[in-house]
């Protein structure tokens, strides 16, 4: 990184306390190096993203499947145009809690009646994911509102990345491929069908129905999912606790992680299966 503007300098001084500058290397410019390679490797995962879906499109447009080419097309455009504040702070360059950078939004069609127009529902993406899953209802404005699905824009697609929990160990991995059949933690067989879940960075839209108004019953909001670590942590520290019942408990920690809210929708009263995914990822400072 080339040489720091003396502002700059003067600014951090002025802001962090001296433990702090000593501890991250304020004196000596030594920060910088570690800002870089934060930065190079935001930037290398963002290009390794776009090679795989520009691979892929090449792939359709030698087997003429135009249409999939299209559609890989616009996952490119997505990720390419994303707001860059975002995308540093989902990739652990800035920080993230208390700014609201992925916020979506439930849209509401006009055609929905006269209170539609002022009504503005936003939420952070990880939590949208559960609150606005299609199908689930939210009381705003003195009528209920249910989500009809993920909002998409003509000319861009959703990131989509197929997805496996091991029943055995617990391991969460992803991948915009298909994966492999044995888990990498413990080897164990992958049981189940594979699964999918979309990013919904472009928010929710609601039923073009007129909304009812709230009545007895609270709004449906049955929704399952979990949060699970996708990326092997920084600086991590690993510590196990015995307990006189013989017990033990073994943790792992660590700064720099980062998670993945996935919603996998409602829970059938009958059948036990669950319908739509979506997810959310998050950096954890
Ligand atoms: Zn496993």
């Amino acid at each position: 990184m080339a040489a720091l503007p003396w502002i700059c300098r003067k600014s951090l001084r002025r802001v962090l306390p001296e433990a702090v500058q000593a501890e991250i290397g304020v004196p000596d410019g030594s920060w910088t190096a570690e800002l870089d390679r934060l930065l190079r490797t935001a930037q290398e995962t963002l290009a390794q993203d776009v090679a795989g879906y520009a691979d892929r499109r090449e792939r359709a447009v030698g087997k003429r499947q135009y249409g999939l080419a299209e559609t890989y097309e616009r996952v490119i455009r997505n990720l390419t145009q994303r707001d860059l504040l975002g995308v540093l702070a989902n990739r652990n360059v800035l920080p993230k809690y208390g700014f609201p950078v992925d916020t979506v939004e439930l849209r509401i069609t006009q055609e929905a009646g006269p209170s539609a127009g002022h009504l503005e529902l936003t939420r952070d993406l990880s939590a949208a994911v559960h609150e606005y899953a299609p199908g689930a209802e939210i009381v705003a404005g003195g009528y209920v509102w249910t989500s009809a699905g993920v909002y998409r824009l003509p000319d861009r697609d959703l990131v989509s990345r197929w997805y496996a929990v091991c029943q055995n160990c617990g391991h969460f991995r992803e991948d915009t491929d298909q994966l492999d059949a044995l888990c990498p933690a413990c080897q164990g067989p992958q049981s189940g069908a594979p699964r999918r879940y979309v990013e919904p960075v472009y928010g929710f839209v609601a039923q073009r129905a007129a909304p009812r108004r709230p009545g007895q019953s609270p709004p449906r909001r049955s929704w399952n999912g979990a949060v699970h670590m996708t990326t092997t942590a920084a600086d991590v520290e690993e510590s196990h606790t015995a307990f006189p019942s013989g017990h033990t408990l073994r943790r792992t920690a660590g700064a720099r992680g980062e998670m993945v809210a996935v919603s996998v929708g409602a829970t059938s009263a009958t059948s036990g299966t669950t319908t739509s995914s979506s997810g959310a990822r998050r950096s954890n400072c």
